[in-house]
């Protein structure tokens, strides 16, 4: 019986998330809360119900499906949370799709049905498929069986992992991994608990393991302006990073960006990090030159 997860959206034809062009999975769960999350419709482990409400005509559809009254008509928030059982019946009813389901279970074959697809894509661009989330290693089992099925057909495999899981689903997708990105964003322990939700020592634990073991890995931090850009933290990534003695070992910057918010607004959550705003392309350009300095080849993300 191959295994399942809750999946969110299968991205083929992507080029930000591994080499060429990829088919981008993304997995519903995850260990930690950053503020900064621009996907928090993966972040819990269970589909759950967006409403998009500049795309709903008040039409009144959905409110006569739903058998739970979790519709509440008008203007305002349109989804009763508490009375909501995330059947997804309203969902299917909206002409105009103001309601979207976020996660569906699905098989690793399944999965692996649509992204071979684009097979040829992978092999003229050096591309392959790259599951993400959320925290794409609370499903180690899916993984490691998804990848396991590229393999076989030859198709390049990449895990974008924020580090937060037992080294025990570390050691189940190792073989069948190409690449890991892999995310430090915050080298102090106790800025990374009021950030993210977690201390850092299972991350850290985890790269260290990673490397010692020959996976291939490219480090990935979300740059946040006034949360991880400091001196401090740029010094303390980078002397983690020297401390594995890899020299393949490079650093990648993500810088903020404000493109989840609208997701936040469709889940009735709020944004803390509303008053941060986008950095400017040279205050990227010097951070990357001080990790430079302090010896970590660093790269910013398109
Ligand atoms: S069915 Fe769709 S468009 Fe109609 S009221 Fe419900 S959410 Fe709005
Ligand atoms: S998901 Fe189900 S319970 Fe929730 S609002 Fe829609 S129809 Fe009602």
């Amino acid at each position: 019986m191959p295994s399942a997860a809750i999946v969110t959206n299968i991205q083929g034809y992507s080029i930000h998330d591994g080499p060429g062009i990829r088919t981008v999975v993304f997995l519903k769960g995850c260990p930690l809360r950053c503020k900064w999350c621009a996907n928090p419709e993966n972040l819990q482990g269970y589909p759950q119900i967006g409403f998009i409400s500049k795309l709903c005509t008040g039409c009144g559809r959905c409110a006569k499906t739903c058998r739970f009254g979790a519709i509440i008509p008008g203007n305002g928030q349109r989804i009763d949370r508490e009375a909501c059982t995330r059947c997804g019946e309203c969902v299917e009813t909206c002409y105009y799709k103001a309601l979207i389901r976020y996660g569906e279970t699905k098989t690793s074959e399944e999965v692996f049905a649509k992204v071979r697809r684009d097979k040829m894509f992978y092999e003229t661009s050096g591309g392959g498929v790259t599951v993400s989330g959320g925290e794409p290693l609370t499903h180690p089992e899916f993984v490691a069986e998804l990848f396991s099925l590229c393999h076989g057909e030859q198709i390049h495999t990449c895990i974008e992992t924020c580090g937060c899981v037992s080294e025990k689903a570390m050691e189940m997708v190792l073989p069948q991994t190409d690449l890991f990105y892999f995310d430090l964003k915050i080298a102090d322990p106790e800025l990374h608990q009021q950030y993210t939700g977690m201390d850092n020592a299972q991350i850290i634990s985890n790269a260290r393991y990673l490397a010692k073991n020959g996976a291939k890995i490219l480090f990935r931090q979300p740059l946040i302006p006034g949360v991880n850009d400091s001196d401090a933290n740029i010094e303390g990534i980078s002397a983690f990073i020297r401390s594995l003695n890899r020299s393949d070992l490079a650093l990648q910057l993500m810088p903020y960006h404000r493109m989840g918010l609208s997701k936040y607004a469709a889940l009735d959550q709020p944004y803390e990090l509303e008053e941060i705003q986008v950095m400017k392309a040279e205050e990227v350009e010097t951070v990357r030159k001080k990790y430079e300095e302090l010896g970590v080849s660093c790269t910013v993300s398109k």
